[in-house]
């Protein structure tokens, strides 16, 4: 198979042995003390081999936090002095990666807001000319492989070749319980391209919440994605940013050890394509969902009319035909006629129940 890209193999420049690579640390680098607190206790991690800090800070909104900026970098290279763990930070235009490579920032990434436009990406590639040092490259916020990928191969041209994709999820105009869907397709799809280049995984920035940072991590190993890049801060509840997504250290030493490493059923095309599956799966039946709560809110109005015209809940007729109407479109679909009863049961159960709930409800 062709390669996309020109690159060394990942254990050649990142520390981590066979398991896959964990990058730790806060979102802001925010003090020296914070910093250097947070990195000693990433440091007692055995899978922690990178600690991560943003100091310049492309943020949503100017009047909030915008980092550190160039004093942080100091803060990063007392970590990897003290604790040997290798440094990295975000670096968003050339002046961030002369100011990096200066200091000794051992590996770069680029961020999502970055990575959209092809002018900044180009430049930063023409900043790491002559360099060796190993870059990261997130996916653009938008679920857009190209632009993805098109970042990818400007910095590889660039000379860069010790490289990796960082998939942090993608802007959803629909309701989703992550901030940043994983949409899992595309991350699959960049690896059956080009299988050379290595994909880390940010849960952090795919849940945006903690709860469900153990549940994104698992399925990266299951999807056999190359490392993870996991937001810690040694008191996440003062965090300046990023503050709901943040896990202490320790929170971070139990999720890690929480992480089942199986062996791989099948072989890798057959995962990505029972992925792909479950991925189609996952977006129809928050579609059902939706399609479900339209319907819900329809009946509402309903319910409404019906009291202000004093009219009866059940409409028995009404209910004959769409029983027999809907029974019939779905057996044209293949669809037995128990289960198309046993369904719309459910949902004429709770459509009665919401209108008594409108009845019952003083004005
Ligand atoms: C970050 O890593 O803190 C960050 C800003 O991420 P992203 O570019 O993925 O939004
Ligand atoms: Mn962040």
């Amino acid at each position: 198979m062709e390669h996309c890209f020109d690159i060394e193999p990942m254990n050649q420049w990142m520390p981590c042995g066979d398991k896959p690579c964990v990058i730790a640390g806060p979102c802001s680098a925010e003090s020296e003390e914070q910093v250097m607190e947070t990195a000693r206790e990433l440091a007692k991690i055995p899978m922690v081999k990178v600690f991560r800090a943003g100091l310049w800070k492309p943020r949503t909104r100017p009047s909030t936090f915008e980092g550190v900026g160039d004093e942080g970098l100091n803060w990063l290279v007392r970590v990897k002095q003290e604790t040997g763990l290798k440094i990295t930070t975000e670096v968003a235009n050339p002046s961030h990666v002369e100011k990096a490579l200066k200091a000794g920032i051992d590996m770069v990434w680029l961020g999502a807001r970055t990575v959209v436009n092809p002018f900044s990406v180009q430049e930063i590639g023409e900043a790491l000319k002559g360099s060796h040092i190993p870059v990261m490259v997130k996916n653009p916020l938008n679920p857009d492989l190209t632009t993805w990928m098109g970042a990818l191969e400007r910095i590889n041209r660039s000379g860069v070749k010790k490289l990796a994709a960082i998939h942090r999820g993608f802007s959803y105009y629909k309701h989703s319980p992550y901030r940043n869907d994983p949409m899992w397709e595309i991350p699959i799809e960049l690896k059956r391209l080009c299988p050379e280049l290595p994909v880390i995984v940010d849960p952090s920035h795919i849940c945006g919440r903690v709860d469900l940072l153990s549940v994104i991590s698992q399925r990266a190993i299951d999807l056999e994605m190359n490392g993870l890049m996991i937001e810690t801060h040694i008191r996440p509840k003062e965090a300046l940013t990023d503050k709901q997504q943040q896990i202490t250290p320790e929170v971070l030493a139990s999720l890690l050890s929480g992480l089942i490493f199986r062996k791989p059923v099948g072989s890798t095309e057959f995962q990505n394509q029972l992925e792909k599956l479950r991925s189609e799966i996952d977006k129809i039946d928050q579609q059902l969902i939706d399609i479900i709560a339209q319907r819900m809110s329809i009946v509402d109005q309903i319910g409404n009319y019906k009291k202000e015209n004093k009219i009866t809940i059940l409409q028995l007729k009404r209910w004959n035909q769409i029983f027999s109407e809907r029974v019939e479109n779905g057996e044209q679909l293949g669809l037995p006629r128990e289960f198309i009863m046993k369904l719309l049961e459910v949902v004429h159960e709770e459509s009665i129940q919401r209108q008594i709930d409108v009845m019952n409800k003083k004005d």
